[in-house]
């Protein structure tokens, strides 16, 4: 504020203006004239002031009413008046003045020191009072600019995820398609060159829907919508199967791939066995990708025991190309990776480091590397598991059973995509099951009434009635048969809301596409009466 603060002198008698005047020459103040209480409220209204000097005794409106008038505008509420008075010690003066707020009163004849003084203090606090009210509004700026600056990150923020589950979902489907029909084009005995295109087509589609998958989970991680599982499983069969998946990486290079468990490692712990096998998949394939020659070896040990839980160590060592030190930190940033020209040689979105260290952090661990340029990297990560006396967990029947006949199963498939239908026809007529198609949930619904079928496959997104509008009317239907009939959906949604959307329709289940034929098997299988 460079403008210097204004000073109100108001009396009937210039010659007495001009005196107070000189008086405060020195100050570093504005003094402005009114000779009248009329002209002291207007200038009141129309000008800022921090102080008035007021004659009590004047013509027409006196001092007081003045004040009183002035006061009335609840922007000049507080403004210090003091009055200029031969009458000090009149009573009703006093109580008057105390009444409309006086702050002082100084007495004629004016000794110019306790005047100058008394003004000058008057105007600092009000300098004071000025400088706080700046600054209160500069941080109410500051904050406004803030909110603002936070909405927009955060709006940016959902139009990303939105984008990206958007994306994927959109991708995904026709993934599905391609390699649903590969799957079945390889069970077909295609000629041995044809195999070999297939094997590098399937090869190409499993990886476009790996990069697919990194996308959503990143998105669902950093939204904080995940969820932990508690299973009990066989840490070591566990481990068996991480470092077979690399059996074929690994033989084609002249790599060494060892796994070595701790004898105390009880055989069955408590914990998030598929968010594990993800973890050391990302960092196991890390390893392979950037090894050439020499060794990957996974490490487990146990860090620490508790009463009924135990932390244990793992480590992926590997004499690879290894990271330069100051890339390492960069690594763990989504979509980075230590060389530009990485993408070019290794392929990889950068998103796996970024996706396993969430993963660990999540599940309360530190995920540590140590790593040195051309002699290899270790990384390192410290999770807690629940102990179980068990010793062995029986198999998945997913993962066992081989596929046997479903003939005399009856299935309804609705579904409006041409290809879904084609594949699923397909498998089920290799499986020997019988089926009819719906295109849609409005025809689902008058079918399902004409024939007794043991279970539905249930798309969801469809034109007319969607899957959720369907089960929705069979569950409505007076029989018995229509509240028991399995109802399985077909969803290629991931999130947990759609999920739960699926039951509170009254489905059984859901399959999530692109299906695993096995889990498709697996699902049906059980409604084939025997
Ligand atoms: P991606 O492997 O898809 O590129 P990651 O997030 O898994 O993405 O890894 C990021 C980068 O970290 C890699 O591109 C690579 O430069 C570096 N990196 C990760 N693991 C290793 C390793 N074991 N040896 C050398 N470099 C590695």
């Amino acid at each position: 504020m460079n403008e210097k603060p204004k000073v109100l002198i108001v009396d009937d008698r210039i010659r007495n203006i001009i005196v107070l005047e000189e008086m405060l020459a020195d100050l570093d103040i504005e003094l402005v004239r009114a000779s009248s209480g009329k002209e002291a409220v207007e200038k009141t209204k129309s000008t800022e002031f921090g102080l008035v000097l007021m004659d009590v005794r004047m013509p027409g409106m006196d001092g007081f009413e003045t004040v009183e008038m002035i006061r009335a505008d609840p922007l000049n509420e507080l403004l210090p008046v003091i009055y200029i008075t031969a009458f000090y010690n009149e009573d009703y003066y006093r109580v008057k003045g105390i009444k409309t707020g006086a702050v002082d009163f100084i007495t004629k004849p004016i000794i110019p020191d306790i005047l100058i003084g008394k003004v000058s203090v008057l105007m600092k606090l009000y300098q004071q009072r000025k400088n706080l009210e700046e600054e209160i509004l500069w941080r109410e700026q500051i904050e406004k600019d803030l909110k603002k600056a936070k909405d927009l990150a955060e709006e940016a923020t959902r139009a990303k995820q939105k984008f990206l589950s958007t994306m994927s979902h959109e991708i995904r489907t026709p993934l599905n398609a391609i390699i649903n029909t590969v799957n079945l084009l390889r069970e077909e005995d295609p000629r041995e060159d044809q195999m070999d295109s297939m094997e590098i087509l399937k090869f190409s589609a499993d990886s476009l829907l790996q990069i697919v998958n990194d996308i959503l989970d990143f998105s669902k991680i950093d939204n904080g919508k995940i969820e932990f599982e508690t299973v009990a499983f066989e840490m070591r069969k566990l481990l068996n199967v991480v470092s077979q998946s690399f059996d074929y990486e690994v033989s084609r290079r002249d790599l060494d791939m060892t796994v070595r468990i701790d004898e105390s490692i009880p055989p069955v712990v408590v914990g998030d066995s598929a968010r594990l096998t993800q973890i050391l998949i990302n960092l196991t394939g890390n390893a392979v990708k950037f090894t050439e020659k020499g060794s990957v070896a996974i490490e487990v040990k146990p860090f620490k025991r508790h009463n009924s839980r135990i932390d244990i160590e793992f480590r992926i060592i590997d004499t690879g190309i290894g990271i330069p030190k100051d890339k390492i930190k960069m690594i763990f940033e989504s979509f980075t990776q230590a060389s530009s020209s990485t993408t070019r040689k290794y392929g990889g979105t950068g998103l796996g480091l970024a996706i396993t260290q969430k993963l660990v952090e999540l599940q309360g661990g530190k995920l540590k590397v140590k790593s040195q340029v051309n002699k290899g990297s270790t990384f390192s990560f410290t999770l807690p598991f629940l102990l179980s006396d068990k010793t062995r967990v029986e198999d998945d029947a997913l993962q066992k059973a081989s596929f046997h006949s479903l003939n005399g199963l009856q299935v309804l498939v609705v579904e409006d995509n041409l290809v879904n239908q084609k594949i699923v026809s397909k498998y089920l007529t290799k499986w020997e099951a019988a089926f009819d198609i719906a295109e849609n949930g409005r025809i689902a619904v008058e079918m399902v009434k004409k024939k007794r079928y043991n279970v539905v496959l249930m798309d969801l997104h469809m034109p007319e009635m969607s899957g959720y509008g369907a089960a929705q009317k069979i569950r409505a239907m007076k029989e018995d048969h229509f509240k028991n009939l399995p109802i399985i959906a077909l969803t290629a949604s991931v999130f947990l809301e759609d999920r739960e959307k699926i039951f509170k329709f009254g489905m059984t289940g859901f399959i999530t596409k692109p299906f695993d034929p096995k889990e498709l098997f697996w699902t049906i299988a059980p409604f084939l009466k025997k």
